[in-house]
């Protein structure tokens, strides 16, 4: 597991705006946010991707993801917002230390912004590949 300046955050040995913090999470205000109280939700533990984490981590970020959103609406005044996980260098990961974003969307242009270019699901492939990923599934 290779160490990130998350983990340094996590530590304490460089400075952040902590919001939260509990056993297993870490939260504290992005750096670079993309609007006011864009604010990253981090586990403890140290996996690369979403896929690496652990079921107990996992569950820890869940509990606390609404009530951090809740937070940052009531703070910000901003009743609109995105969660958003990036896994992976092509995907926009930057830290290859798992976190969720959560990223206020004010209505004037700032926040996240996306791209979607939907495609239309071939019913043969669905089969195909809601059969392979409910079968891997089974397995975990
Ligand atoms: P990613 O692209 O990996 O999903 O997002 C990484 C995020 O971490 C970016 O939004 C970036 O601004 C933030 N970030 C990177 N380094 C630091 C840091 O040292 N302190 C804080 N507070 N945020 C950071």
């Amino acid at each position: 597991m290779i160490e990130t300046i998350f983990t340094r955050i996590i530590r304490g040995e460089i400075p952040s705006h902590k919001v939260y913090e509990d056993e297993r999470v870490f939260a504290f205000l992005d750096i670079a946010p993309l609007s006011p109280g864009h604010t990253l939700v981090v586990p403890k533990e140290p996996a690369a991707t979403l896929d690496g984490l652990s079921d107990e981590s996992a569950a820890a970020v869940g509990r606390v993801l609404p009530r951090i959103a809740r937070a940052v609406i009531a703070a910000t005044g901003t009743p609109d917002y995105n969660i958003l996980q990036n896994n992976g260098a092509p995907a926009h990961q930057v830290v290859p230390h798992v976190h969720f974003h959560v990223i206020p969307k004010p209505g004037d242009g700032r926040g996240l912004g996306i791209g979607w270019p939907g495609g239309r699901l071939d019913a043969e492939d669905g089969k195909r590949l809601a059969a392979a990923i409910a079968a891997r599934l089974a397995k975990d």
